[in-house]
């Protein structure tokens, strides 16, 4: 295990520029002035910006086409044409899952980001195939990513039978957390899909993040029906609901109550800031009231859309874009969206740069999180558990983790 001192950098959440010492892999010391242990590796800093690792809490690594050539997107306007079409493309290309989520995930590591969740397809039509190569994955690149697995239902749960005998079989295998999809307008059978994962995630103390695109009075509805199954099992603080497009439809009192629901249980949510037109939950007043925000990259040049690029700083941007934050408080939730709130959806402990946490950071040019931010420059230093695995925007990666 190296040990590193960090010399003349900005901390985020430090004044000045106290020195910051790493070794076995944690935070050893920050103040003024450090000793210089003999055999410490030093990084002058000149005045860049230390980051805490970015949290990728929302991806779906097995599906990317990155590293392959450019895809033009021809997915219909209606989900079930972009799932139907995503099907298609995947059959007919072939390719492999542990490959293309290695692919993506150097991508990422070179963009700073230090941990991820990540929901994987798992359906009849591929079984356990695409779980199976990202646990693969996963435990190659141990050493530079924290890997956290939802095991996802992209084709829906009652409309294809048998996904929930494969979502249970995943959870025995290790995955974390259980994924659900528009209970309403996927499946039409709210209550069937709901049951369904709640008793799954009930038998084995799985978490459940659930993926629901379904608008206006739809996804109210799916909401009160997530809350109350939440409520019910006792899992207060254990659900998180993707997307949420229809917290930026609703009427303010309808709104209210749903605030109030998420609060009650401690539903976190997850917002990307989607390209526009597409609807997205009004994320500073939520974060005023109190709810658990988080962000991730969602998919990365697949076939559902080619606009999202893995870079964590750049979706804080996206965010703080297309929710008019023009204030550096709007700007810094953004970015708490893409560290500290993914990380506490994803269970981390010892995150953050406090002495004793764990190592993982980013250094990036920039005086303050939100110059960081708007500009996302490329990262010159990215630590994992104190060790470089990126330098000057390129994934610095042993030799068994490059064959892959
Ligand atoms: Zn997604």
């Amino acid at each position: 295990m190296p040990t590193t001192l960090i010399r003349g950098a900005r901390l985020l959440g430090y004044a000045g520029t106290p020195d910051l010492l790493m070794r076995d892999g944690r935070i050893a010391a920050i103040g003024a002035d450090l000793a210089v242990p003999p055999d410490a590796e030093r990084i002058e800093a000149g005045g860049s910006l230390v980051l805490p690792g970015l949290v990728d809490a929302h991806a779906h690594l097995d599906k990317t086409l990155w590293g392959t050539p450019w895809h033009p997107n021809q997915a219909g306007p209606t989900l079930r044409d972009k799932i139907d079409h995503e099907r298609a493309v995947l059959k007919q290309l072939g390719l492999s899952p542990e490959q293309q989520s290695a692919r993506i995930l150097r991508r990422m590591v070179a963009c700073g980001t230090t941990h991820c969740r990540t929901h994987v397809d798992i359906g009849p039509d591929i079984g356990l195939k695409h779980f199976h190569g990202v646990l693969a994955m996963r435990e190659a690149h141990r050493e530079v990513m924290d890997l956290q697995i939802v095991a996802f239902p992209q084709t829906g749960v009652m409309v294809s039978p048998g996904t929930l005998d494969l979502l249970e079989q995943a959870v025995r295998e290790g995955a974390e957390v259980l994924g659900g999809l528009d209970p309403m307008g996927i499946d039409h059978d709210p209550k069937g899909q709901l049951d369904g994962l709640f008793a799954i995630a009930d038998r084995h103390g799985v978490e459940l993040d659930i993926h629901l695109h379904d608008r206006g009075e739809l996804g109210a509805v799916s909401f009160e029906m997530i809350a109350e199954r939440t409520r019910a099992l006792g899992l207060k603080g254990r659900v998180a609901v993707s997307h949420a497009f229809c917290l930026g439809q609703l009427e303010p009192q309808r709104l209210e109550k749903m605030i109030a629901l998420l609060l009650d249980n401690d539903i976190a949510i997850m917002s990307h800031a989607p390209s526009g037109p597409t609807p997205f939950p009004p994320l500073r007043l939520l974060h005023q009231r109190g709810v658990r925000l988080f962000t991730g990259s969602d998919g990365v040049r697949d076939t559902w859309s080619p606009l999202n690029n893995g870079d964590m700083l750049e979706r804080a941007y996206l965010i703080a874009y297309r929710s008019g934050f023009r204030d550096d408080a709007g700007i810094e939730l953004a970015l708490h969206m893409a560290t500290f709130g993914g990380a506490k959806v994803m269970g981390l402990r010892d995150y953050g740069l406090q002495v004793g946490n764990v190592a993982d950071l980013v250094i990036v040019e920039g005086e303050t999180a939100a110059e960081a931010v708007v500009f996302h420059p490329a990262r010159l230093w990215v630590f994992k558990r104190g060790r470089i695995v990126a330098r000057d925007g390129r994934a610095v990666l042993s030799e068994a983790q490059l064959t892959l």
